[in-house]
């Protein structure tokens, strides 16, 4: 009896010891850890992190066991594996930072100072162009990859291909996927509803073979681009006229003209703007007009 009374009375004991901060600690480490977690999963980090885990477990047993070279040797690769993480891992790496550093609250900030009546426009013509534009190039069975940057900047990208920076029409897409034209091969960039660039060359896939077989290059390079960033890609396949929508590192094919609209409104469009103001600024009603 007098055991259960001292267990319960050291329990007591913890608790009283707990100060705010400590909590605060507790919760922040825990929002870190769950976010971690969430950051890694289904990329490569999530292997090297069980391979770390791993090795730490054999460095424990090796002090435990008291085994010295085997601690020598991990306690090697600790101290030199850090740089080689860096280095192996830059990519997803430098993609969990773009992750993070590309919020919900960031997002909203930068497009709330700017949109004017202007550029909604400039924007809603232009889904309106692509959309016409992939009907016409589905139609003729010419290829093309069409780029609708979001938050993620793709400036690496575009310098991979010529600035333009000429307002869309389906004319404008036509001729610059018409084939064998300087600018057919590549992705078109287009950035606050402006053709920023042409002829751009997209990241391969992180997993290309997990990529169905049928798939040739243009459709792994609409996937690599949507998985390194947010943005969505609308590919046209010169060999079936088919068109289809890469985002998040997935493809949904068969989009018609209508179909692709009402994607492209829906998510180049913040969900903010969805409902008009009270006052019921311009703003508000052409974007209502065009989400419908
Ligand atoms: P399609 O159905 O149109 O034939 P596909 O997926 O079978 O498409 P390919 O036939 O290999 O792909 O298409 C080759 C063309 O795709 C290239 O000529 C080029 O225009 C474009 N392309 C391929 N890879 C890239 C890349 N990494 N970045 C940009 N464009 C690319
Ligand atoms: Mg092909």
């Amino acid at each position: 009896m007098s055991f259960i009374t001292d267990a319960l009375l050291s329990v007591w004991n913890v608790f009283k010891s707990i100060r705010i901060a400590d909590i605060i600690d507790i919760l922040i480490l825990s929002f870190l850890i769950y976010h971690g977690i969430k950051l890694i999963r289904e990329t490569r980090a999530q292997q090297l992190v069980k391979g770390i885990l791993l090795l730490i477990a054999f460095y424990l047993i090796s002090v435990f066991l008291n085994l010295q070279t085997m601690r020598y040797l991990l306690k090697l690769c600790f101290q030199w594996g850090f740089l080689a993480i860096i280095i192996l891992f830059q990519p997803e790496l430098r993609r969990i930072l773009e992750k993070m550093g590309t919020s919900n609250i960031t997002h909203l900030a930068i497009f709330n100072a700017n949109d004017d009546e202007q550029q909604i426009h400039r924007i809603m013509n232009c889904i309106d162009s692509v959309c016409e534009a992939a009907q016409d190039l589905s139609s003729t069975c010419t290829g093309a990859l069409i780029i609708f940057e979001r938050r993620t900047k793709l400036g690496e990208q575009i310098a991979t291909g010529t600035v333009l920076n000429c307002s869309p029409s389906a004319a404008v897409f036509g001729n610059i996927f018409f084939p064998n034209t300087p600018l057919h091969d590549g992705a078109v960039i287009i950035r606050d509803g402006m053709i920023l660039a042409a002829g751009c060359f997209l990241p391969k896939p992180q997993k290309e073979e997990l990529i169905a077989k049928q798939l040739g290059s243009r459709h792994r390079a609409a996937i690599g681009m949507s998985e390194n960033s947010d943005a969505i890609v609308v590919v046209i396949s010169e060999e079936t006229g088919t068109i289809s929508v890469a985002e998040n590192g997935e493809l949904t094919r068969g989009y018609n003209r209508e179909s692709l609209k009402k994607m492209l409104v829906n998510k180049i469009l913040p969900e903010k703007q969805e409902e008009p103001e009270k006052d019921s600024s311009l703003a508000g009603r052409v974007i209502s007009k065009w989400k419908k």
